[in-house]
């Protein structure tokens, strides 16, 4: 396993990180037992947050086999309005957890600018943070975020935090001035969840097999992150312990890519671009805003994965997602598209915006498009 300096925290965490959101196992023997192995293979963070059902006490049981300052343990709570609500939800974690301090608190999901204002509100959650890390009862603070990168940007420069957890991916590279910017500001930087919110790839698609070959298209997602020194660890679950060793066939494997991995990564960009090819959206963001709130980028960038790898069952995953009703996910679907024709002139790819929003919407939402590259 090898190990990175989390930022200016001066924790020195493994590179992969044992997440407890949705791998968690009910049964307290299973999850404990996932824990331990966890352990025992060399990860030495372990996160969950107060919105992952029971994951806190079944860490906290798990915990109770384990030396406590041999792991670093985060959890997560959202912001809230006043002081009260926001210590009574922490200190319902800390009991939960069975701990009394946190190597690591994160403020969970600053997605939009209310949640922003909510988690720096000197007069309430901020206050609270404050005290807590006073007393010692948080050592370090962060963030975590659905959000889009001037957000991220905006919410590192505040100076507030200590460490950054944030989607960022082989499919999903939009955050990268973030990444930079927490490297500048020498900030920790914790990916979520990269093998199922990066594409599935536990289940990979066979066409993304094949192309990564002779690597997992996990391992190679995971490989291209850590060679980033930016990067300090990723997020991995398991339901049970014999998950956790297809992920750490990597984890002493830190360098930069070998020419292997370099030509896998290259044949995966190859097989995009030549399978979309004049529909091909490069992510560039220009075309934004939309007047309908549509995020054109994500929603092409999920039509990219689907149509060059044949991922949709994960871009199906995460289009039914945009419902509108939370601010984990953002904007509306394709179907909503009055074509205004507002994002054409900006789009510098002069893509047919509104005709691939509507064949996306077909294809993720309904599973019946294809019909423009059938
Ligand atoms: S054409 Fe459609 S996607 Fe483009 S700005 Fe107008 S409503 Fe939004
Ligand atoms: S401007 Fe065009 S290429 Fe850039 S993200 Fe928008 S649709 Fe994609």
């Amino acid at each position: 396993m090898q190990y990175r300096r989390f930022g200016r925290t001066e924790m020195r965490v493994s590179v992969f990180s044992l997440g407890l959101m949705r791998y968690m196992s009910d049964d307290p023997d299973v999850s404990a037992a996932v824990v331990h192995r966890a352990v025992e293979a060399g990860i030495n963070h372990l996160e969950t947050a107060r919105g992952y059902g029971t994951s806190e006490e079944l860490l906290g049981r798990a915990l109770k086999g384990i030396d406590r300052g041999s792991v670093y343990l985060t959890t997560k709570a959202r912001p809230r309005d006043t002081y009260d609500a926001f210590m009574k939800e922490f200190e319902t974690s800390m009991a939960a957890l069975g701990v009394d301090y946190l190597d690591n608190f994160g403020l969970h999901g600053i997605n939009n600018e209310q949640v922003f204002r909510q988690a720096t509100d000197e007069r309430q959650t901020w206050r609270a943070i404050r005290r807590l890390m006073d007393a010692g009862t948080i050592r370090h603070i962060g963030f975590s975020t659905h959000g889009k990168t001037p957000l991220l940007l905006r919410t590192l420069d505040t100076g507030m935090f200590e460490s950054i957890n944030l989607h960022y991916y082989w499919f999903y590279q939009t955050h990268e001035p973030v990444v930079a910017r927490a490297a500048e500001l020498d900030i920790g930087v914790f990916i979520i969840s990269p093998n199922d919110k990066g594409g599935m790839l536990y289940k990979p698609t066979e066409k993304l097999r094949k192309l990564a070959s002779p690597f997992h298209p996990m391992n190679l997602n995971a490989r291209w992150l850590l060679s980033d020194p930016r990067v300090h660890t990723l997020s991995l679950g398991a339901a049970v312990p014999g998950d956790l060793d297809q992920h750490l066939a990597v984890a002493d494997r830190a360098g930069p890519l070998d020419d292997h991995e370099r030509a896998a990564l290259e044949r995966w960009e190859r097989t995009c671009r030549e399978a979309l090819g004049t529909d091909f959206c490069t992510q560039c963001q220009r075309c934004l805003p939309c007047p309908e709130s549509i995020d054109i980028p994500e929603l092409l960038r999920l039509r990219n994965a689907a149509v060059a790898f044949g991922m949709t069952d994960y871009g199906t995953y995460r289009y039914n997602l945009l419902d509108g009703s939370n601010d984990w996910f953002h904007g509306t679907t394709g179907d909503r598209c009055t074509e205004c024709g507002e994002c054409l002139h900006r789009c510098p790819e002069k893509l047919d915006i509104p005709k691939l929003l509507f064949d996306t919407h077909d294809l993720l939402k309904t599973g019946t498009g294809q019909r423009l590259w059938a």
